[in-house]
């Protein structure tokens, strides 16, 4: 746990080092300056650890004063969830007001008084432990509700929120956007050769490899449904699907599943469909699900074990 204090002036920040020292706070950071405070912020680990979780900032500052800077860190992302305290002499209690405005979470007043300096610090931590735990707690919830039980990729809805953004920058941007339907082929007859808990095994095997395959923000591996999984690919046209689909074809024959009962060949393979759109207001999200759709099927029909490309659908 750290805090920083921000004071100009050497005794200030020195002082109240010496108060929470006093009190078992080990790990105190000073700065001269806001200018200073942005630099120590900026150069933290961004893994959370031994990150700074309080800020004590002096008011009245010659360049940046401590309102314009705690402004300034509420506007930045990454610095906006840490607490800060405004430290101000009793004579400017009105510009407390612009100081809560600006994002302060408490004040104290100089003359510090021990007392005074760590009830407010400590409660402004304990308030800071409560968010940070509450956050993550969302966090695990979100996640929870965007992934798929079995396989541990994207789920379905998931799946459509991600199609849906992604639709709509494509559309804003006039950028095509592309899709892989997957689907393991004679999945059924493994089941009945190897029992439904070897399928699921199956299933993850899979969805590990698909997912693996993919590795940038715009692109999305989830399962579909059942047997089926798919890749979006924002801003990519159908040429550049195919060379993932294809990748993903040619990995899953490569897990070496072995598939007894399947007649093309003796291990666990998957028909692909590819379809990219560039999307216009005449068309939907539903129409490229279709075309891919469509492409998989034909795929299935021509032998399985391949890819098929939607011819291009016009927006
Ligand atoms: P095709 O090559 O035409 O795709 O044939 P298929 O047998 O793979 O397709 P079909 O749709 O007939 O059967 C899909 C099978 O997938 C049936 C179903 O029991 C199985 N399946 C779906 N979800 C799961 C699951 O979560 N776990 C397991 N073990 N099996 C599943
Ligand atoms: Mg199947
Ligand atoms: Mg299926």
């Amino acid at each position: 746990m750290s805090i920083l204090v921000v004071d100009d002036s050497f005794d200030s920040r020195l002082l109240v080092r010496a108060l929470l020292k006093d009190q078992g706070y080990s790990d105190i950071i000073l700065a001269e300056s806001a200018a200073v405070a942005l630099e120590i912020l900026r150069s933290q680990p961004t893994d959370g650890h031994s990150k700074v979780d309080l800020i004590l900032m002096d008011l009245v500052m010659p360049e940046l004063d401590g309102i314009e800077a705690c402004r300034m860190f509420k506007q930045d992302e990454a610095l906006q969830d840490i607490p800060i305290i405004m430290v101000t002499a009793s004579s400017e209690v009105e510009n407390l007001e612009r100081a809560f405005a600006a994002g302060a979470m408490d004040f104290i007043t100089k003359p510090l008084k021990r007392v005074e300096l760590l009830a407010r610090v400590r409660s402004v931590l304990k308030l800071k432990s409560e968010m940070d735990q509450r956050k993550s707690r969302e966090e695990e919830l979100r996640s929870l509700t965007s992934l798929d039980g079995l396989t541990g990729i994207a789920n379905r809805r998931c799946f459509d929120e991600f199609l849906e953004d992604a639709w709509h920058q494509a559309l804003g941007n006039h950028q095509p956007l592309a899709l892989i339907m997957l689907d393991i082929d004679f999945f059924k007859m493994y089941n009945d050769a190897y029992g439904h808990q070897a399928g699921d095994e199956c299933l993850r095997k899979v969805a590990k490899t698909i997912q693996s395959i993919v590795n940038c923000p715009f692109e999305l591996a989830a399962r579909y449904g059942g047997e089926e999984f798919s890749v979006i690919l924002a801003s990519s046209d159908a040429q550049y699907a195919a060379q993932v689909g294809e990748k993903a074809r040619i990995a899953v024959v490569g897990l070496n599943v072995p598939h007894c009962r399947s007649p093309i060949l003796p291990v666990v393979t998957v028909s692909v469909g590819v379809a990219s759109i560039v999307p216009s207001l005449q068309s939907t999200a539903q129409e490229l699900i279709k075309a891919a759709d469509d492409a998989l099927y034909y795929a299935k029909q021509n032998g399985r074990n391949q890819i098929r490309i939607a011819s291009e659908v016009k927006g």
